[in-house]
Order: structure tokens, then sequence, then C-alpha cells
């Protein structure tokens, strides 16, 4: 048997490429549709019981079925759920589950930490170590869904660990994957994908002819605000991702969701408000406001400053919704993903942190640390 690593990842093959596949091993074409409903159910080559038996011995030969080893889950009280996956490489990828009335939303991490260090972001702590294959990125959301069972994951966020447009094939070969009948089959229109502001996979992403939804992460309305929470600015600057905004709602038809994490005092001013109107003017958009969640040592949301520049926004005419904080109890909620394990500390900003934060650990359980009381039930931890 071969080196696993060597082994292709049929859970990122289209059904057309898993024909090729099943054909160039002397089996109809139709074949392929079984393996790519039962790869996307969860079900190992063992387990395709409707498959003829030499075939499920070729494809445990030559290929694999997924790669991701459940590490661990932690349930909030809420009901979200933070699951921790460990990689073939012994990396750490981490998903949400947010069960909110008749929906149920997954929200993946595309990439393994990330490069942009927007100033809120836990996971910008430790830089980036590697993106995401498309596989490992659908395998986070067939395995919630194996978990959540009888209930289907109606939703996707891209708003997980990294940034999608810089993984921007295995992000969007992901999405097929995600939206394709037999498989998990999540509409395109329910599948967001957030950014950070990368103008140019933005107009590329227009161009994919698919219907999912874009989310930038603005979070400052003026370049001088900008350029110290979302570092990438100083490339691509409000400008220029607003013009790419406009032109994947022009080509998508698909209104645009600001994401604005609210830092009280330093992004929730009038001025801020006024300069946000002003340059969206004409474009469809909404605001979705986002209570600044505590990454580790850092303060609790001020949800009072969220409704506050709600109504801001409001009376300038703008569509808002403030985001009910989820899942903040195991650290899962945005911008709260972050690995922890043996190798994954990179250099950098990790420096920044207390002693204590960064120790690493070689133990998987190390990712699900119980956390003491007093940090899981301070007043201001309260969901809006
Ligand atoms: N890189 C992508 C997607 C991952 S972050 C992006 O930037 O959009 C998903 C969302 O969580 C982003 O809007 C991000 O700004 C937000 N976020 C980051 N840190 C946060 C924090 N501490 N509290 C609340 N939201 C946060």
């Amino acid at each position: 048997m071969g080196n696993r690593e060597e082994k292709a990842d049929l859970l990122q093959m289209l059904p057309e490429e898993l024909a090729d596949l099943v054909v160039g091993l002397g089996q109809p074409a139709y074949r392929a549709r079984q393996v790519f409903s039962w790869l996307h159910r969860g079900a190992s080559f063992e387990e395709m019981t409707d498959l003829p038996r030499d075939l499920r011995a070729r494809l445990v030969e030559i290929a694999r079925a997924g790669s991701l080893e459940m590490a661990c889950e932690e349930t909030a009280p809420d009901g979200a759920a933070k699951l921790a996956f460990r990689t073939e490489d012994g990396r750490v990828v981490e998903s949400v589950l947010i069960p909110h009335g008749r929906r149920t939303t997954v929200c993946v991490s595309s990439q393994i930490g990330c490069a942009f260090a927007c100033r809120f972001c836990a996971t910008g702590e430790q830089g980036l170590v590697r993106n995401l294959a498309a596989g490992e990125i659908v395998e986070q959301v067939v395995r919630v869904q194996a978990r959540w069972r009888p209930n289907r994951v109606s939703n996707v966020v891209f708003m997980g660990m990294g940034e999608p447009l810089a993984n921007y094939e295995a992000v969007v070969r992901a999405v097929r994957l995600l939206n394709r009948p037999g498989g998990l089959h999540v509409g395109a229109r329910r599948i967001a994908i957030s950014t950070c502001g990368l103008p140019e996979q933005m107009r590329r992403l227009a161009e994919e002819g698919l219907q999912v939804a874009l989310a930038v992460s603005l979070h400052a309305a003026t370049d001088e605000l900008r350029d110290e929470l979302v570092p990438i600015n100083k490339r691509h600057p409000i400008s220029e991702v607003i013009a790419a905004a406009r032109h994947f709602s022009r080509r998508t038809g698909r209104k645009i969701a600001f994401q604005y994490v609210v830092a009280p005092g330093l992004n929730d001013t009038q001025e801020q408000a006024r300069r946000l109107v002003a340059i969206a003017r004409g474009l469809p958009y909404m605001v979705n406001l986002i209570p600044r969640n505590p990454t580790v040592g850092s303060e609790s949301p001020d949800a009072d400053a969220a409704a506050r520049f709600a109504r801001l926004l409001r009376k300038l005419g703008a569509e808002v919704s403030v985001r009910r904080s989820r899942g903040a109890e195991v650290l899962g909620a945005c911008g709260q993903l972050r690995t922890r394990l043996a190798g994954q500390k990179s250099a950098g900003r990790a420096e920044a942190r207390p002693a204590k934060r960064v120790q690493q650990r070689d133990d998987v359980a190390a990712t699900c640390p119980r956390r003491r009381r007093s940090r899981r039930q301070g007043p201001r931890r309260r969901a809006l």
C-alpha cells in the first residue's frame, strides 16, 4: 500500500473527474455518481456497499476518502459548536456549527493561519501556515453534517481561519463541490465568501458564474483608520475594494455584505458612519455589524456600541444587521479561531501575546482546553 499522502483525495474531485477515474478502472461512469454521493456523506470506501467489492478494493489501494481526523469538539451553551480536525501533516483546522432557527450554518476555514494580520483577529496572530486543499474544506462540512444528522446544513460561510480569496482555486472548487446535487447540495446563494478585500480576486470571482454571496470585511470607512485595522488596505485602499465590490454586484446581481467589527470609540463614530454610507452609495449593500469578540487576552464584546452604531447608520439610510455573537464561550466566534499545536507557532505577532498563551502543546486535546469559569462567564460576555 502506498504512502497516504501520495494518494489522491477523492473528496476534492467533481463527479465528472471521478467518472474519468472509475472509467479508467474499467467501471461504468455511473459508478462515479455513487462514489460522489457516498464521499459527501462521509463514508469510507469500505462503507460504499452498493459498489462492487473489487472496485472498493481498488479505491482503497489508490485513493483516499478524505483526510481529516476529528480532534475534538466543544459545544457552547448557545448551541454553537467548535470542531477541531487534525490534518495529515499534524495541523489543526477549526470549523464552527451554528444552528439558528430552521437554518444551520457551518463556518469553514480556508487556510491554516492567515497572512493578513487584521487587528482584531486571533487567526492573523499566527501568520500563514498553509492553504487548505479543496477536499479539506469540503470535508469540514461533510463531517459537521454527519454529526448534525438528521438535520441538514443549509448554509456555509467562509469566515473561519484564513483569507478565502488568497486560496482562490481551492475555495472556488470547494464551492462547486458543496453546491453539487448528489453531494451536500448547499445552494450557492447560501454560501458566503468573506474577504478582507482583495480586488483582483473579487473581480475574478464575479466571472465564475456562481451565485455566491460576497462579504467584505470593511471595519472602517476611511483609509487612515482601515490602514490600521486591516493592513492590506495599504496596498488595496477602500476605493479599489469598493470598485471591485461594485463590479461583483453588477455581474452577479447580488448585494454586498459589509462586515464591520465594532470597536467602541475607534470605528463607531458619526464620521465613520457618514463616510461608510457615502462610499457605498449606489451599491446594493447591507452592513453586518459584529460586536468585537474577545480574542485571548482581549476585551469582551460591547453589544451596546454595536446597537448605537447601527442606529447611526440606519438614520443615514443604510440597511444594517447586528450579528449575535455565537460560540464565544468556546472561542469559536468570529475572529477567535486560532490553533495552538506544536509547530504552528510562526514568527511575527505571536511574541506579542503573553507567554502562557503562546505555550505550544503537542497533544490534540490541547486544541480544546478547558477554560476557567471566570473567563467563560464574565458579565460582559453575554450574547447580544
Ligand atoms: N479573511 C476573511 C474571512 C475570515 S474572518 C475576512 O477577513 O473576511 C471572518 C470575519 O470575522 C471577518 O469579518 C473578520 O473581520 C471578523 N473578525 C475577526 N476578528 C474578530 C473579532 N475579534 N470579533 C469579531 N469579528 C472578528
